[in-house]
C-alpha cells in the first residue's frame, strides 16, 4: 500500500524548499496561476457511505452473496453501493457519475449477480467496456464475487479468435463483458448468434462516456438494436459529460440519477505538478522517476499521450537500467496482458502507458502516477490519477507541464476545482544526467526506426 505521501518531502532530502532557483518561465506561470485560480475548496469526497452500520444485506444482497464480500474484505458498502444497489434492485436505470476507485463495479455487478439468482438462464447481462483490460478486470470480479456458484461471466474483447467466442457466445454465459468493436462484429458476420442476446435483462455502459463517444456510435447502435428493449440499462463514469444526450439516446426508463459531484479525482491523491522546459521533459521525468523509485514508491505508471513517446520512454528507461513495461494498443493483446501482470505484480516498478491504461485499470497499490505529457483533457486527468489512491490508499500524481501545456493544465484545475502544488526540483540535479538521458534517448530513437516506426505506420495506414 502507498505510504502517505506528505510524509516523503519531511522525512527525505529531497528539495522541496523555496530557495531553489525558478526559471523566469517557471515563475511567469505561478503567477499567471495565482491571477487565475481562486482559492480551492476542500471538499468531502468519501470513499465509505454513511455512518450508520448499513451492510450488504440491508441492501437487499443475499446472506450468501454477503458472505463472498466478507471473504473479500468488503464489509461495508461504499457510498456509490450503498445508492445504486437498491435503485438496481428496485428495476431503475441508472445514470451514475462517481470517483474512478469507488467501488462502481460492485456497485453494478452485485445487483446483477442478485437478480440472476432468480432467473439464471441465457446471457442475462451485457457489459461494454472501452478497453480489452477493463472488460478482463469486470470480468475477474464478477467471478470472484460469485465464487461457489455455477453463475458464468466470459469476455468477447478484439484481439481473440473470432470462431472460439461465437462458440462461446453461444453457450449463453450468463455475462458478458465485451468491448463494442467485437461484440458488433460478432452480431454482422452471425446473425444467428443475436438469439443468445434474446434475454438480455441488463445492459451495463461502464465508462460510459468514452462509450458514448462519436467513435463508438456505430457499433452501440448496432448493439442496441440486437439487445430486447425491456431491459435495465446502467451507466457508469468517473466522469459524466453527456448524460442528457446519453439519456435520450440509451431510451432509459424510471432513472436513478446519482451525480456524487466526484468529477474530480480522489481526495487521498496528492496532486503536484513541474513546470519543465519542453526539450528537456526526458530529463526532468528520469529525475522525479529515480526520487520516487529511491523512495520506495514502486509502483509507477507514466503516461505519455501517444504511443511512439509511450515505447520511447520504456525502452529509454530499459536502456538505462530501470525495469519497465510498456502498455499501448500498438502491442498484440498477449502483450499488452503480460504487461499489466508483470507491473501488478510488481515484477517491474514502472509501467509506460497510453490512455488504454488509464480508464478503470484497478490495481490495488499504484503509488505514483506520472503524466509525462499534461492530458488532452480533464476526464483523461481525472482517469489517469484515478490509477492510484484507489479504495482508500494514499497515492501521488504528478503532472509535467511545459510552456505549451500551461492552458490546458490551467483548465484541469478549475474543473476539478483544485489548485495543485508544485512539485519542486533541483534543477542542478536535472542537469547533471542530461547528457546521459538524451543520448540513451537517440540511441532507442534509431533502434525504433528499425522496428518500430514502420509498424505504427502501417497500423496508421490500415486505419485511415
Ligand atoms: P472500482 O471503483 O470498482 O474500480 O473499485 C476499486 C477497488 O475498491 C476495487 O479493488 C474493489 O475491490 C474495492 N472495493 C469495492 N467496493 C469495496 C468495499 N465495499 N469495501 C472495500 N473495498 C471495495
Amino acid at each position: 500500500m502507498a505510504q502517505p505521501s506528505r510524509s516523503l518531502s519531511q522525512t527525505t532530502g529531497f528539495v522541496f524548499s523555496q530557495e531553489t532557483p525558478r526559471s523566469t518561465l517557471q515563475v511567469e506561470f505561478i503567477e499567471f496561476r495565482r491571477l487565475i485560480i481562486d482559492l480551492p475548496h476542500i471538499r468531502h469526497l468519501g470513499m465509505t457511505s454513511s455512518d450508520e452500520l448499513t451492510t450488504f444485506g440491508g441492501l437487499g444482497l443475499s446472506p450468501w452473496l454477503e458472505q463472498n464480500l466478507l471473504n473479500l474484505g468488503m464489509e461495508k458498502p461504499t457510498r456509490v453501493q450503498e445508492e445504486c444497489i437498491p435503485a438496481i434492485l428496485a428495476g431503475r436505470d441508472i445514470l451514475a457519475a462517481a470517483q474512478t476507485g469507488s467501488g462502481k463495479t460492485a456497485a453494478f455487478a452485485l445487483p446483477i449477480i442478485q437478480r440472476l439468482q432468480t432467473n439464471p438462464y441465457g446471457v442475462f447481462a451485457v457489459c461494454l467496456t472501452p478497453s480489452r483490460e477493463l472488460a478482463l478486470q469486470i470480468t475477474e470480479q464478477f467471478n470472484v464475487f460469485c465464487l461457489g456458484t455455477s453463475l458464468k461471466c466470459r469476455t468477447v474483447l478484439g484481439g481473440e479468435d473470432m470462431k472460439s467466442q461465437a462458440q462461446t457466445i453461444s453457450t449463453r454465459p450468463h455475462i458478458i463483458c465485451a468491448t463494442p468493436g467485437r461484440l458488433t462484429e460478432h452480431f454482422i458476420f452471425n446473425d444467428a448468434l443475436t438469439n443468445c442476446f434474446k434475454k438480455v435483462s441488463f445492459l451495463v455502459l461502464d465508462e460510459a462516456d468514452r462509450l458514448l463517444d462519436p467513435c463508438f456510435d456505430s457499433e452501440i447502435r448496432i448493439i442496441l438494436s440486437r439487445l430486447p428493449s425491456r431491459r435495465q440499462t446502467l451507466l457508469f463514469s468517473a466522469t459524466m459529460t453527456q448524460s442528457i444526450a446519453a439519456m435520450k439516446e440509451m431510451g432509459l426508463r424510471n432513472v436513478f440519477h446519482l451525480d456524487l459531484k466526484n468529477s474530480e479525482p480522489a481526495e487521498n491523491c496528492r496532486q503536484r505538478y513541474c513546470f519543465v522546459p519542453r526539450n528537456m521533459k526526458e530529463a526532468y521525468l528520469a529525475h522525479i522517476l529515480s526520487y520516487f523509485l529511491k523512495h520506495n514508491l514502486a509502483s509507477i505508471i507514466v503516461f505519455s499521450n501517444s504511443i511512439k513517446t509511450c515505447e520511447l520512454l520504456h525502452r529509454t528507461h530499459n536502456y538505462l537500467g530501470i525495469r519497465s513495461t510498456a502498455l499501448h494498443s500498438l502491442k498484440r493483446q498477449k502483450e499488452r496482458h503480460d504487461s499489466l501482470e508483470k507491473f501488478r505484480s510488481r515484477r517491474v516498478p514502472v509501467l509506460f502507458a497510453t490512455d488504454v491504461a488509464s480508464r478503470g485499470i484497478d490495481i490495488t497499490s499504484v503509488d505514483v502516477v506520472i503524466n509525462f505529457d499534461t492530458p488532452g483533457s480533464v476526464p483523461d486527468y481525472i482517469h489517469r490519477i484515478g490509477r492510484t489512491a484507489r479504495a482508500e490508499c494514499t497515492g501521488e500524481a504528478v503532472t509535467l507541464v511545459t510552456q505549451y501545456d500551461v492552458e490546458r493544465f490551467l483548465t484541469i484545475e478549475k474543473v476539478i476545482d483544485r489548485r495543485m502544488e508544485h512539485f519542486e526540483v533541483n534543477e542542478k540535479d536535472v542537469m547533471s544526467g542530461l547528457t546521459r538521458i538524451m543520448s540513451a534517448t537517440r540511441t532507442v530513437r534509431l533502434q525504433m526506426a528499425q522496428d518500430f516506426d514502420t509498424k505504427l505506420a502501417g497500423r496508421k495506414r490500415s486505419r485511415r
